[in-house]
């Protein structure tokens, strides 16, 4: 099964990727998560990003395009269940060309998961995120501490870190990139008729079981 989880920045996207990792032997494949890591790496991608990552702008999508159809070849994911396009697509032109994509490797969309969340709450939801350097499990300022101050609950790591685009002003450009390139992308999918709303205001547990009553709907 494959299916996009599709909202603005800070809608839980990622967080709820990771639990149907864990669930539904999914792999989650983050435009996002690649590109952060092709920053660190220095690679010729990585370098074309960086910059316009920092500003909260959308990077080109012959780029995203290419780290997808990549990462779709390699032989994890082509032994997976399914994947979740988290981050991607961003723009018509990339379902457009996710659709070849899919098409020409004998793949299908099963459906496009929306998180419906009011665009007031993301701006404190994404300032306040952070996640455990060692194991990668998200944590918030407010909404989601560690039981124990500085260590994480869950490998028990004490560094910690905030995504440099996580501040106000480029959480605010990401906002219009995202209302302007991406919203958009939900009347595309609605025409193919494979839309599914979940109330991703509610609580994550919450969020995780409407989500989860999705895919078995379309199982
Ligand atoms: P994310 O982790 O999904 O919030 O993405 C972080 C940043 O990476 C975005 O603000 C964009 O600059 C870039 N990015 C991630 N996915 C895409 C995409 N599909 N198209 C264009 N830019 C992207």
């Amino acid at each position: 099964m494959n299916i996009i989880l599709f909202g603005p920045p800070g809608a839980g996207k990622g967080t709820q990727a990771k639990r149907l990792e864990k669930s539904r032997n999914l792999i989650q494949l983050s435009t996002g998560d690649m590109l952060r890591a092709a920053v660190k790496a220095g690679t010729e991608y990585g370098k074309k990003a960086k910059d316009v990552m920092e500003k909260g702008e959308l990077v080109t999508d012959e780029i995203v395009i290419n780290i997808i159809s990549d990462r779709l070849d390699e032989a994890d994911v082509k032994a997976a269940p399914g994947v979740i396009f988290d981050g991607f697509p961003r723009t018509v032109a990339q379902a457009e060309e996710l659709d070849k994509m899919l098409d020409s490797k004998g793949m299908k969309l099963d459906g496009v998961v929306v998180l419906d969340v009011d665009d007031e709450a993301l701006v404190e939801r994404i300032t306040g995120r952070y996640t455990c350097a060692k194991c990668g499990k998200g944590y918030h300022d407010t909404f989601e501490k560690p039981a124990r101050e500085g260590v994480c609950d869950e490998c028990g790591g004490t560094e910690f870190t905030r995504r440099a685009d996580d501040n106000e002003e480029t959480v605010r450009s990401r906002l219009s990139a995202y209302h302007a390139q991406t919203s958009p992308l939900i009347d595309y999918y609605e025409s193919k008729g494979i839309v599914k709303k979940v109330d991703g205001m509610a609580a994550i547990d919450d969020v995780t079981r409407q989500i989860e009553e999705v895919l078995d709907s379309l199982a």
